[in-house]
């Protein structure tokens, strides 16, 4: 697997470009493509946030991208993705102007043909089929563009957590509430990914998020971009950057054991691998999670009483809520409630996907252990 990694010390256009360009060159993407594709980005556009907030893929990385495909002539280039909340043109307009994505114009059209398609899984998958959106089904080539994060639920989050956006709005919370255990949660993941299948995913990591992300964390400049056609194998690469251990990450775990991430065949090109990064924070969610580091056949048995003991809830910071509903909008359990422009949770049926955490603009939810 070729692994693609370039220094960027800062989010400027010229340096982005010249990275990009040398990647797109090292994996030979112009043969890949005709000048009447379709071809489709998609970006982390988690919530409206500042280009300036790690939460979000920058703009310039994109756009750069875009000017290569357009040299190439490329004329179709569309930006498609579902963010957190509603999927219907006036949130998704606003997503698009926060985020910093207008100026992408006339290069890229913005999508705005918000519906879906149900696409059928393979056999044997734990999903028969997946709703995702439109201008997703009808390309004929996918670039995916995610932002390196830490995430709350799912303790990593790139190339393959990125596509979870491809399903429409609202129905993110749903599938949180069919798969409300890790496990089954990250194989929907990897299962998504096969159906998607990205044809290269570029990962914008010149600023990226640990601690409570997706969105409540706090910035790590890794000053890369990393780029490749095979994004379960990078994922794994990526994690191993920031300091987890990718065998601790359960969509990375359910890769390499279906034969997709392949860690031990990655041939690198470009720069070297900086030798002064630095671990990455890990989520409040996971940070008394110390099953790994008993014998293997304690874990399970001790993972079942500690996911009871240990269990972790939204709690609210009171001061900090406006009352903006959010959470209680992305809730799957439907257990938030708005009284008195302030949130109230019940605990009863939390299953502790974090989606709140994730949608509150406020930072005011974090997160308890049940003990
Ligand atoms: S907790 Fe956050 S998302 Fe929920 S109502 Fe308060 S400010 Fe809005
Ligand atoms: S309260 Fe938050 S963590 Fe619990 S189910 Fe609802 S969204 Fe998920």
């Amino acid at each position: 697997m070729l692994q693609t990694l370039y220094n960027v010390p800062e989010y400027n256009e010229e340096l982005i470009d010249l990275a990009i360009a040398k990647m797109m060159e090292a994996l030979s993407i112009e043969k890949d493509l005709h000048p009447d594709c379709k071809v489709v980005i998609k970006p982390n556009l988690v919530m409206a946030k500042s280009p300036s907030f790690p939460a979000t893929t920058h703009p310039l990385v994109i756009k750069s991208v875009a000017k290569w495909l357009a040299a190439h002539g490329i004329k179709d280039i569309t930006l498609a993705e579902s963010s957190g909340g509603l999927y219907n043109g006036e949130y998704m307009k606003n997503v698009y102007r926060v985020c910093g994505m207008q100026q992408l114009a006339p290069l890229v059209k913005l999508n705005m043909d918000f519906s879906a398609k149900t696409v059928n899984c393979p056999a044997g998958f734990q999903n028969h089929s997946f709703h995702i959106i439109t201008p997703i089904c009808e390309a004929d080539y996918i670039i995916n563009i995610c932002k390196l994060k830490t995430h709350a639920m799912t303790g990593y989050s790139g190339g393959i957590k990125n596509l979870f956006g491809v399903i429409p709005g609202l129905e993110k919370p749903q599938m949180h509430y069919r798969f409300p255990n890790l496990e089954d949660f990250s194989r929907m993941l990897v299962e998504l990914a096969e159906t998607v299948k990205p044809d290269i995913t570029i990962i914008d990591a010149i600023d990226a998020m640990e601690g409570n992300g997706p969105t409540g964390g706090n910035s790590h400049p890794l000053y890369l971009l990393l780029g490749s056609k095979d994004v379960y194998t990078q994922d794994y690469f990526a994690a191993g950057l920031m300091g987890l251990d990718p065998k601790e990450i359960m969509m990375l775990k359910l890769a390499v054991e279906q034969g997709l991430a392949l860690p031990d065949d990655i041939s690198l090109s470009g720069d070297a691998i900086p030798e002064n990064l630095t671990p990455f924070q890990v989520p409040d969610t996971k940070k008394l999670d110390f099953t790994g580091s008993l014998p293997r056949f304690l874990q399970k048995p001790f993972a079942k009483l500690a996911g009871r003991l240990l269990k972790s809830y939204p709690q609210l910071r009171k001061e900090l809520c406006v009352g903006c509903g959010k959470c209680a909008e992305s809730c799957p359990a439907h257990i938030i409630d708005i009284r008195d422009k302030k949130a109230h949770f019940k605990r009863k049926g939390c299953i502790s996907c974090f989606c709140c955490q994730e949608m509150c603009p406020m930072k005011a939810i974090f997160v308890k252990k049940a003990l």
